[in-house]
């Protein structure tokens, strides 16, 4: 038909990249500074795709600008996908990635849902470590540190008919970040990023069944901003994005994720056990790296690989199910709600410590702000079971102990 076969599609010619290196590096900025997403570095990777000769000749150049076209499809219909990860720098000066496959498989999935080109997921890991040992000076050495890593494809189609997008730009860029939400000394911002507004008091959904919830679109994230504009005016840091269903026992709201990250609670059971419970991949919401890799270590930890500040004694299981507002309010008044924590790249895992429903506030942890008080520890605002895999996931992560997940460039 004409058509390219579907391998030669995807090619992404690593060996012919171009290298342009920037002639007026930019000073680093401040550790303090390097608020999330504020700064990118020297350089970019970028190619395009075009449907007669498939992706073009990869190059890394200078940071900068790009010209599109106004009737680009990216402008109108929002054909645009991105993913996010981080490059860490080891104690052997080396950097490292997590799990970068499950970003770029992630990734390839997006790309096919809104009906973009295809690209080689193995070729763009070794372009973007190419970027990464360029832009190297830009990782920040302090622990809890790293590069953002942002790739994007975008649809550049010209014309403003509504349809798919032949054409697209797929970019690179980096970006020192420090923690997610700074520490910091005043109580009360620590109290506002632990506080989450039930979405259902906003009327707003994130995602549906059958939508694009499972998948990381741009426009995902806008119709979010009205809705984290209101929390944000009630008090609150985030919404906890929930859903109204039909159960067997009449209606509720099913927890989805805890703004842009996947949410977890920690129940104590009557044997003295906890259960770690998350919402299942039903395809409403992101199926999170670091949620897979937390449920992994749990699994660990009963495996004989206790969690480090936790009793091996302690049994720790890893459920994901679905999960009802009603059974957040009925563990907080059974005192069996322990913890609640979001996990993501960004955050890593951020202690959830209120949630807004009904006009009221369901309070996970009292004992938290004791917890706020006596830290002097930036603790994300996180129990002891968050704060352990915390620790676990960041010593592995930063290459302090060898991991399969940590993968030196
Ligand atoms: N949910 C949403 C909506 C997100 O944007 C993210 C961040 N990618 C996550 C969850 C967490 O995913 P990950 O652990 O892969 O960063």
């Amino acid at each position: 038909n004409g058509h390219a076969p579907q391998a030669d599609l995807k090619k992404i010619d690593v060996s012919r990249l171009k290298v342009t290196l920037s002639s007026d590096l930019k000073p680093i900025p401040s550790f303090e500074s390097m608020l999330f997403g504020k700064y990118t570095t020297d350089h970019m990777l970028i190619m395009d795709f075009d449907p007669e000769r498939g992706w073009s000749t990869p190059e890394i150049k200078p940071y900068g600008p790009l010209s599109l076209d106004p009737a680009s499809s990216c402008f109108q219909y929002c054909p645009n996908v991105f993913e996010g990860t981080k490059a860490y720098l080891g104690p052997d000066g080396k950097p490292r990635l997590f799990r970068p496959n499950m970003n770029l498989a992630r990734l390839a999935s997006s790309v096919e849902r809104i009906a973009l080109p295809p690209f080689d997921a193995d070729a763009l890991l070794i372009l973007i470590k190419r970027l990464i040992m360029i832009d190297q000076r830009w990782i920040p050495s302090l622990p809890g540190y790293s590069l953002y890593i942002r790739p994007t494809i975008i649809g550049t189609r010209v014309g403003l008919g509504v349809t798919e997008s032949n054409y697209a730009l797929l970019y690179v860029i980096l970006s020192p970040s420090g923690p997610y939400f700074p520490p910091s000394r005043s109580i009360l911002k620590r109290r506002n990023w632990v506080r989450l507004l039930a979405s259902s008091s906003t009327s707003a959904v994130r995602a549906w069944p059958g939508g694009t919830g499972s998948y990381k679109l741009g426009l995902n994230y806008s119709p979010c901003f009205a809705p984290q504009r209101e929390a944000e005016s009630k008090g609150y840091s985030q919404i906890l994005w929930v859903l109204p269903v039909d159960t067997d026992k009449g209606k509720d709201w099913k927890v989805c994720e805890a703004g842009n990250m996947n949410v977890m609670c920690a129940i104590r059971r009557d044997d003295g056990g906890v259960d770690i419970l998350t919402p299942v991949l039903d395809g409403i919401i992101l199926p999170g790296v670091t949620r897979d890799s937390i449920l992994k270590l749990i699994a660990e930890h009963n495996k004989g690989l206790p969690l480090r500040g936790l009793s091996s004694e302690l049994q720790i299981q890893a459920r994901e199910t679905e999960i009802y507002m009603s059974d957040i309010l009925r563990w907080s008044n059974e005192g069996r709600l322990i913890e609640m924590f979001g996990t993501g790249t960004a955050a890593i895992i951020a202690g959830i410590w209120k949630v807004g429903w009904e006009d009221d506030d369901i309070v996970v942890t009292p004992e938290m702000e004791d917890v706020l008080k006596d830290s002097e520890e930036d603790t994300n605002g996180l129990g002891k079971i968050g704060k352990a895999l915390y620790d676990r996931l960041l010593e592995i992560q930063e290459g302090r102990v060898d991991h399969e997940w940590s993968v030196v460039i």
